[in-house]
């Protein structure tokens, strides 16, 4: 096994809550245990500029709180390439980088995958994405800040929606699945949640809107994940106007977008951040490389990179129908 002496620590792809508390947390570790660390700045395509910061204790301090990512992030085409990898690969190599930490999700687990099969440099990842799409955790860092974002929202809008008894289309974050969606279904007391898990039946919706509207509590919501196959809380509210039945139906959208990525992370985020952060450098230290650090039923669970990307991570389908039954 290399000895390792000096380790490098990114962020990279879509940013989320939490990103600094891990950053922190490997920083610190790495030099409790006489590890010297550079941070790599806005990911792979800093690495490729050699765009790296010695860190320090201080350079981490009061951090933990804030949502983004000191190191910032970025999306690099170049680094896709054996070329991009090759440049990157030199600049850490130059820098006398032997191991990395990157913190992201499944496309960062499987470029520095890749980068370090290619180059001989051992890496272990951090699962960082709002999504909570990455296999091989429960949960990953961001994803309960990002929830708790949308929760809020949704409570306001709730009060409007009473207030004026308006059918309420909320489209929350999530690519492809449909994890705050489901989440924020039932924290929010949704009537209806619509995932890409899920093929929605646009007839089955209609009808159970129009029961909804006509019953006695007259506003609803519903939660949409973006990804929804249909195209949207948009291309759905458009849609149901287009039947004569919701003629007398104040039907109104809200994507919340953003504001989910940011703020400051939960409690619930900075633990698992910061438990994950310890975990990465330990591994290095034992001496794994390609793998994902997680938290399976709350202990620490490495799972080799490979089995991470490309592989679906399953919502829990009985909150789908806890939804249903509950509103
Ligand atoms: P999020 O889930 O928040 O979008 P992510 O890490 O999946 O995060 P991506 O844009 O997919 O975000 O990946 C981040 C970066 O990782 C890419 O911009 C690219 O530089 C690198 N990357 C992704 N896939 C590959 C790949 N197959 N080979 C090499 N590098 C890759």
């Amino acid at each position: 096994m290399k000895e390792l002496s000096r380790i490098g620590v990114l962020t990279s792809g879509g940013d989320a809550p939490g990103m600094n508390a891990c950053i922190r947390a490997a920083v610190r570790r790495a030099l409790a245990e006489g590890l010297e660390v550079v941070g790599i700045r806005r990911g792979y395509a800093g690495m490729i500029d050699g765009d790296f910061v010695e860190m320090d204790r201080l350079s981490v301090s009061n951090i933990l709180q804030q949502g983004g990512t000191i190191l910032k992030s970025a999306r690099s085409k170049a680094f896709r390439t054996k070329e991009g990898r090759e440049r990157a690969a030199e600049h850490l190599k130059a820098h006398g980088v032997d191991a990395l930490v990157v913190i992201g999700g499944d496309g960062t687990l499987e470029g520095a995958t890749r980068l370090g099969e290619e180059h001989n440099i051992a890496v272990v990842g951090c699962p960082g994405t709002i999504d909570n799409d990455l296999f091989g955790t429960d949960e990953t860092i961001g994803f309960d800040s990002a929830l708790n974002t949308a929760l809020e929202s949704i409570d306001k809008i709730r009060d409007t929606a009473d207030a004026h008894d308006r059918l309420f289309l909320i489209e929350v974050m999530g690519r492809d699945t449909g994890f705050i969606a489901l989440s924020c279904g039932i924290g929010g007391g949704a009537e209806l949640v619509l995932i890409p898990e899920m093929l929605t039946d646009m007839g089955a919706i209609k009808e159970r809107i129009l029961s909804l509207m006509s019953s006695q509590s007259r506003s609803s919501i519903v939660v949409v994940a973006e990804g929804d196959e249909l195209g949207g809380a948009q291309k759905i509210a458009e849609a149901l106007r287009e039947e004569s039945a919701f003629d007398d139906i104040d039907t109104r959208v809200t994507v919340l977008g953003h504001v989910q990525r940011g703020g400051s992370p939960t409690a619930r985020d900075r633990v698992l951040a910061s438990r994950l952060g310890n975990a990465a450098v330990e591994a290095l230290l034992e001496g794994h490389s390609g793998v994902m650090v997680g938290i399976v039923n709350n202990d620490v669970k490495l799972t080799p990179i490979r089995n991470v990307w490309g592989r679906k991570k399953e919502v829990d389908y009985d909150l789908l129908q806890l939804t249903a039954l509950l509103s």
